[in-house]
C-alpha cells in the first residue's frame, strides 16, 4: 500500500499525499485512533464516501444466534459482534449550500498525516465546489490515551477565493447504515441498527445520545461539547432527535478569516450503570477536558507516547520502509493495548469489525510478550481481563465434561463464540497460551501481588483442565488426544507437540506457584496430591518424534499424512481455506500457520540447535503461511538456525502485512498480532531474545540489509537496551540501575549501573535456506524494497 506513490515513507508518521478512493477502507484501518477502550476508523469527517464507518468501545457488542444445520451437544448458542456504535467524528461542511464531499468537485489538494509521536491524525484539504467555490479545511484528531474517555477533533475552514456562506453541522449520529463484503469467514456479521434510543438531548454546543444495544442490553452514551470562534456574523443552534444530536454553526467569512471548532466527544458504557450515572458520565469526561484544555490534551498525548518511546522504540538502520513499519506497528499495537484495562484485547484490535471484533490466542502468544517488556502495566490489565472471565470458563469446562476452566477460542466477553468446534472447542492451547502468558509477565516483572491475586487462579484452573483432558496410557506417557493445535489445517490430532508442551509448561508453573502462595492455593482446595498429579503428567508428557525423518510430529503420526498436491494448486487457490474443504486439508501436510515452529520458539528449551534446523527445513516447505501469524515466527526461527537472508524476509512480510495489504483483508481492519509480529521477529528474531527460564538471553545476528538494530527491554523495573551492528552487541541499562543477568549466545553476564559491556557475534552455521510451497517464498528484501 505504501508503496503507492502517494504515500512517503518517513521515520515517524504514515503520512498521505493524495486520496484514492479505491483505497478508503484500507486507509480508514491504517489510520484509525484508538486507546484501546474508544476506537475510531480513519474516517473523513464529512462521514462520506466512506468504506466502512467505525467508532468502537472496547466490551460493547450485539449478541445474534449462531443457527446450526445439525444441533449438537456443547455448541454455543449465540455470538457477539463488535458493533458500530454513536458516531462522534462527523462535522458535515456546506460552502454556498454546496456538501463538501471529495467525490464531486475538484480536491486540489489532500494530506493526511498518522503521527506515532503525537499521537494524531492530520488532515489537510483544498477542495473547489462544483460551483467554482475554494476552501481550505484542516482537522486534527486524538483519541486520547490519558483521557481513556476522550476524543478530540479541531477542525478549521477558510475560503481561499472571495467571501462565502460556511456552514458546519457536527454531529452524533448512532445507527449509521454499515456495508460489509460477504463470502469470507474472516469478515463480520452485519447487525444492522443495533441500537436503541433512550434518550437524546442538545442545547448550545452541546448534545447527548443514550441507547441500548437492543439483544446484549449494554447501555451506551455519547456526548459532544464545542468551543467554536468565528466572525462576529457566526451563528450556532443545535437540535437532536433519538439516532441524531447537532450543532449547526453558520458564518460567512472572507478569505484569511476562519472558522474554527474544537469538539471534545466523550464515551461510557455499561452492563449495570443506569441511565442518569451514564449521562453524568460522560458529562464529567467533557468537563475534565475543558479543564485540561485543548494544548494541555495534544501536550499529555505527546507525552504518553515520548514515555512510551522511550521504552519500545526498535530503531533500524539500512531500511527505512521497515523502520516506518514498524513504529507503525508498535503504534497500532500500543493503540489496542494501552487502555483496555481490563477488556479484551481484539485481534482487531478497535480497527474494524473483521473476525466480529473477537479476541483469540493472538492477544496472549503475539501481542502480550510485546506489552510485557514494553508497557507491562497493559499485558497485567490484559491478563486481569482473563482472569474475571474464569466463571464462563469454568461453566464452559463443566459443560465439556473437564475439570478446570475452558477459556474460548473467540470471544468479547467471555463467552465461547465459537460455532465451529474442530477449530474453536478443540483448540485447547489457548489455555497454555494463557497461562505461559501469565508466567512471562510474572518472570519479566516479579509482580508478586499478581501472581498472588491473578497467576494462582488463572495456572491452577487451566492445570486441572490439562490433567483432567489428558490420560495415561499402557506405557506410562501423558496423552493429550483430538485436539487443535495453532495450524487450523489439521483439527482433532493426538498429542499435538505444541500443545503438549504448552500444557507440560502450564502444569509445572501451576505445581510451583501453589507451593509459594499456599493460602491462596488453599483457597482453591488445591491438595499435595494434586500437586503431585500435575508433575507427573507434566514428567511424562508425550512429544512424538518420527526417528526415521528425525524431525518432530507436528502432532502424532502427522509426518505419514499424504502431502498437499502444491504443484497442482494455483495461486489464485490461496488462502486454501476459501478453496478447498477442511476435511481434505485436515488429512493432508499442508500447514497454514506455524505449529511446531511456533513451539520451537515458545519452548526453545525443548529442542537442541539440529533438531531445530531440521525441523524447520521440514517444516518451511509445507507451511503456505494463509494465516496473518505466520511470518513472524517464521522470521525467528529462520534467524536461529541461521536463514538471515530468509528471516529479514519474513520480518519484513509480518511488519507490512497492513501497509502493503498482503492478506488483501486491511479494509477489515489491522493484524494487531502481526504488527506485534514486526516487534519479534527484530527482538526475538535478530536479537535472539529468548525470555524462558530465570535469565534473559540473547543470540544476536544481524542479515545483510540491516546495518544496525536497537531495542529496549523492561526487566524488573529496569531498562535494558541491546545494540546490534554486524561483529558486536552491546548491552547497558541506559537509565543504571541493576545488577541485571543476561546471557550472550550462551555466555553469562552482569550488567551494572550504565557501563555497557560488548560481545562479539559468532557468525551463523552454513546452511542451505529450505524452499517453500510453490509461489508461497515471501516477497525478498533487497536493498530496503520487497521484490518478487
Ligand atoms: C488464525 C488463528 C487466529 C485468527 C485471528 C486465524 O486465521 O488461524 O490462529 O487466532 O485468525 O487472528
Amino acid at each position: 500500500m505504501i508503496r503507492h506513490p502517494s504515500f512517503r515513507i518517513e521515520p515517524w508518521t504514515l503520512h498521505e499525499t493524495k486520496l484514492d478512493l479505491d483505497l478508503l477502507p484500507q486507509t480508514e484501518s491504517l489510520f484509525a485512533l484508538s486507546n484501546g477502550h474508544i476506537g475510531l476508523r480513519g474516517n473523513l469527517e464529512e462521514g462520506e464516501p466512506h468504506g466502512m464507518p467505525g467508532s468502537y468501545l472496547n466490551g460493547v457488542y450485539e449478541s445474534r444466534p449462531l443457527p446450526y444445520p445439525e444441533t449438537a451437544y456443547g455448541s454455543p448458542e449465540s455470538s457477539q459482534s463488535l458493533i458500530n456504535l454513536t458516531n462522534g467524528k462527523l462535522i458535515r461542511l456546506l460552502v454556498e449550500d454546496e456538501p463538501f464531499d471529495v467525490r464531486y468537485g475538484d480536491l486540489r489538494a489532500h494530506d493526511r498525516v498518522l503521527d506515532l509521536r503525537a499521537g494524531t491524525l492530520r488532515r489537510s484539504a483544498e477542495w473547489t465546489s462544483p460551483a467554482h467555490r475554494t476552501v481550505r479545511i484542516t482537522t486534527l484528531r486524538f483519541v486520547s490515551l490519558t483521557h481513556r474517555a476522550l476524543v478530540g477533533i479541531e477542525y478549521e475552514v477558510e475560503p481561499l477565493d472571495g467571501r462565502a456562506n460556511i456552514v458546519v453541522q457536527s454531529e452524533l449520529v448512532a445507527n449509521e447504515e454499515v456495508t460489509t463484503l460477504l463470502g469470507d469467514p474472516r469478515v463480520a456479521a452485519v447487525v444492522e441498527a443495533p441500537l436503541v434510543s433512550e434518550e437524546h438531548s442538545a442545547s448550545d454546543a452541546m448534545g447527548v445520545l443514550i441507547h441500548r444495544v437492543r439483544r446484549s442490553g449494554l447501555r451506551v452514551a455519547a456526548a459532544m461539547d464545542h468551543v467554536v470562534q468565528g466572525t462576529d456574523r457566526m451563528r450556532l443552534s443545535s437540535e437532536s432527535s433519538p439516532d441524531a444530536a447537532r450543532v449547526v454553526i453558520t458564518d460567512v467569512l472572507e478569505p484569511g478569516q476562519r472558522l474554527r471548532l474544537i469538539k471534545g466527544i466523550a464515551y461510557g458504557w455499561s452492563k449495570e450503570r443506569t441511565l442518569p450515572a451514564l449521562r453524568d458520565q460522560v458529562a464529567a469526561a467533557l468537563a475534565a477536558a475543558q479543564q485540561t484544555g485543548w494544548d494541555g490534551l495534544l501536550a499529555d498525548q505527546r507525552r504518553y507516547l515520548a514515555d512510551f518511546w522511550s521504552r519500545a522504540d526498535v530503531e533500524l538502520a539500512g531500511d527505512p520502509e521497515l523502520q516506518q513499519a514498524v513504529r507503525f506497528a508498535l503504534f497500532h499495537v500500543l493503540q489496542a493495548g494501552a487502555r483496555a484495562e481490563r477488556r479484551a484485547i481484539p485481534a482487531k484490535g478497535l480497527t474494524g469489525t473483521g473476525y466480529d471484533g473477537h479476541s483469540f490466542w493472538d492477544t496472549e502468544t503475539f501481542i502480550l510478550p510485546v506489552l510485557t517488556h514494553t508497557v507491562p502495566e497493559a499485558a497485567a490489565d490484559a491478563l486481569r481481563w482473563r482472569h474475571s472471565t474464569l466463571p464462563a470458563a469454568r461453566g464452559r469446562a463443566e459443560e465439556l465434561g473437564l475439570a478446570g476452566a475452558a477459556f474460548p477460542w473467540r470471544t468479547i466477553d467471555g463467552e465461547e463464540c465459537s460455532g465451529y468446534w474442530p477449530a474453536g472447542t478443540s483448540a485447547f492451547h489457548v489455555n497454555a497460551d494463557i497461562a505461559d502468558a501469565v508466567i512471562r509477565y510474572v518472570s519479566a516483572t516479579g509482580d508478586t501481588s499478581f501472581e498472588r491475586e491473578i497467576a494462582v487462579d488463572l495456572l491452577v484452573e487451566t492445570a486441572r483442565l490439562w490433567r483432567s483432558l489428558g490420560h495415561f496410557d499402557v506405557e506410562g506417557r501423558f496423552r493429550i488426544d483430538g485436539v487443535t493445535g495453532p495450524d487450523e489445517y489439521s483439527a482433532i490430532a493426538d498429542n499435538n507437540v505444541f500443545t503438549n508442551l504448552m500444557a507440560r509448561r502450564n502444569l509445572f508453573a501451576a505445581a510451583s506457584v501453589c507451593e509459594r502462595h499456599q493460602g491462596r492455593a488453599g483457597n482453591l482446595c488445591v491438595t499435595p496430591d494434586e500437586m503431585a498429579s500435575w508433575r507427573a503428567a507434566a514428567t511424562s508428557m508425550f512429544i512424538p518424534y518420527d526417528e526415521r525423518r528425525r524431525v518432530h510430529h507436528q502432532a502424532e503420526g502427522y509426518t505419514d499424512h499424504e502431502l498437499w498436491d502444491f504443484d497442482a494448486t494455483r495461486t489464485d487457490q490461496y488462502p486454501l481455506l476459501l478453496h478447498f474443504p477442511y476435511f481434505d486439508l485436515y488429512r493432508k501436510q499442508v500447514i497454514k500457520q506455524p505449529d511446531l515452529v511456533l513451539a520451537m520458539q515458545l519452548c526453545s528449551e525443548e529442542f537442541t540447535a539440529e533438531e531445530k534446523a531440521r525441523n524447520f527445513d521440514y517444516y518451511e516447505r509445507i507451511t503456505v503461511r494463509d494465516s496473518s501469524l505466520s511470518a513472524c515466527t517464521e522470521a525467528v526461527l529462520a534467524a536461529e538456525v541461521g536463514h538471515l537472508r530468509l528471516a529479514l524476509d519474513y520480518a519484513a512480510e509480518t511488519a507490512l502485512m497492513d501497509l502493503h495489504d498482503l492478506e488483501h483483508n486491511a479494509r477489515d481492519g489491522l493484524h494487531i498480532a502481526s504488527l506485534a509480529g514486526a516487534w519479534i521477529a527484530l527482538v526475538n528474531g535478530f536479537g535472539g531474545m529468548r525470555d524462558q527460564g530465570d535469565v534473559l538471553s540473547f543470540a544476536p545476528r544481524l542479515p545483510d540489509g540491516l546495518a544496525q538494530l536497537s531495542f529496549s527491554i523492561l526487566r524488573r523495573g529496569t531498562c535494558l537496551r541491546v545494540n546490534i551492528d554486524e561483529h558486536v552487541a552491546t548491552y547497558r541499562l541506559p537509565r543504571g540501575g541493576g545488577p541485571l543477568e543476561i546471557a550472550h549466545h550462551g555466555e553469562r553476564l552482569t550488567l551494572t549501573g550504565s557501563e555497557p559491556i560488548e560481545r562479539e557475534i559468532p557468525s551463523p552455521p552454513p546452511r542451505e535456506p529450505p524452499e517453500q510451497p510453490p509461489g508461497r517464498a515471501p516477497y525478498r528484501r533487497v536493498r530496503g524494497v520487497a521484490v518478487r
